[in-house]
């Protein structure tokens, strides 16, 4: 396939590693321009809970039916035990070996269909730490004798926000795992008290204007 705005051979066929379907808009798009023939790959077994993981699959099956970008069927084989196995194991930052493990299969999976490379839509995203990224999949590229098509796109986030809006796709609120799941709830909790906490602060003016009105 064509990439957009290109005209010439494609550079590289690329598997493009995503995570969801708003990310996967701008960072195959942006693939593309640059000359790749690019197909996308849904691996994510860290998404918890299950419903969640299904229904950015399905996400992302329609924004890339609708931006022409062909799929591979999605990873599968790898449960919510197999990412805390290899976080326990890896030790060390969790993202770290959650990239580790999304970013090696996504290797393996390139060097078993004869791709010439892979990247990762986790490119995108200002909350993620892209030098390591890059250097994990550099490392990945290396063990299957691949290129790892790394660019900083944190830059492009906003675009791909919009770019979910004007599609109507669903966009998530927390990263995936169930850490990060956690840390969601905590995050809304401390704002909710934090909330409540000016309410109490304006309120005991009015009650003790109330208190000296009956003296
Ligand atoms: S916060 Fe995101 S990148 Fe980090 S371990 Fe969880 S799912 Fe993986």
């Amino acid at each position: 396939m064509a990439g957009v705005g290109f005209d010439g051979e494609a550079l590289v066929k690329l598997l493009l590693h995503c995570c969801c379907g708003p990310c996967a808009t701008v960072v195959a798009d942006y693939f593309r321009r640059l000359g790749d023939e690019v197909v996308g790959w849904f691996f994510n077994p860290n998404v918890h809970p299950e419903e969640e993981r299904v229904r950015r699959e399905e996400v992302l099956a329609e924004g890339a039916r609708r931006m022409e970008l062909p799929l591979l069927p999605a990873g599968r084989g790898m449960g919510l035990d197999k990412f805390l196995l290899a976080l326990a194991r890896r030790g060390g930052s969790r993202c770290e070996a959650c990239y580790e493990l999304r970013l090696v299969e996504t290797a393996k999976e390139a060097g078993a269909r004869g791709f010439g490379g892979f990247s990762s839509t986790l490119l995108i995203s200002p909350y993620q730490d892209v030098a390591a990224i890059a250097d994990i999949g550099r490392r990945a590229a290396e063990r299957f004798g691949l290129e790892f098509r790394s660019a900083d796109l944190r830059e492009s986030y906003r675009e791909s926000c919009e770019r979910a809006r004007e599609m109507g796709l669903y966009r998530q609120n927390y990263c995936g795992c169930r850490f990060s799941e956690l840390e969601r709830a905590e995050r809304r909790a401390l704002r909710a008290i934090s909330k409540l906490g000016a309410r109490a602060a304006s309120a005991p003016r009015r009650n003790g204007a109330g208190r000296q009105r009956h003296r």
